[in-house]
């Protein structure tokens, strides 16, 4: 089957504008306010030749702001189970945040390979990814879901060769 990525982390972070991105649409919709996506939304992309699924997620934050209430249910958790590959993002701008954690914390015990991309990082230095690395994930990358900084090298590194 193609290779599955999941978008996942809490609302406002850019999943949606990734989502967009990997699929060059505006399927997804992008707001400023928080829990816009409520169910798994999934497109699909081909970069350099290699077709993927990307499901866009927004169930790791119910409104009663734990990010890991009702999580046994969500849609989330399901993306995250079919995913080959889950992108967890944060967001370089407003730093290091409680449900950052909590979702980190669900993600190492998957035991699937995460990448963690610090997005919004357009014109930040790199060094701005340290705080992330308390996460206990891979090396944070910095992305910008709106410019398309780092994700060329991202879909390389992720996308089995073809
Ligand atoms: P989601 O809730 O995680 O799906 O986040 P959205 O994709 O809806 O984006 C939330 C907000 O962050 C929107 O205002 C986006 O325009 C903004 N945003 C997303 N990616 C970036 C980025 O790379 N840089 C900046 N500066 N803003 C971004
Ligand atoms: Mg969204």
């Amino acid at each position: 089957h193609l290779p599955v990525i999941a978008l996942v982390g809490r609302p406002n972070v850019g999943k949606s504008t990734l989502f967009n991105r990997f699929t060059g649409t505006r399927d997804a919709l992008v707001a400023d306010f928080a829990g816009l996506t409520r169910d798994r939304q999934y497109g699909f992309g081909k970069f350099e030749g290699r077709s993927f699924m990307v499901v866009d997620t927004g169930g790791l934050m119910p409104s009663s702001g734990d990010p890991l209430a009702g999580l046994a249910e969500s849609q989330a958790r399901i993306a995250i189970e079919e995913a080959d590959c889950v992108l967890f993002l944060v967001d370089i701008r407003a730093g290091l945040n409680p449900s950052d954690r909590e979702i980190a914390g669900y993600l190492r015990k998957l035991g699937k390979p995460v990448c963690l991309l610090a997005n919004k990082a357009e014109g930040l230095p790199r060094s701005a990814v340290g705080e992330f690395y308390e996460l206990g994930l891979d090396t944070p990358m910095p992305v910008s879901a709106v410019h398309g900084d780092g994700i060329q090298d991202l879909l390389r590194q992720i996308l089995p060769a073809a």
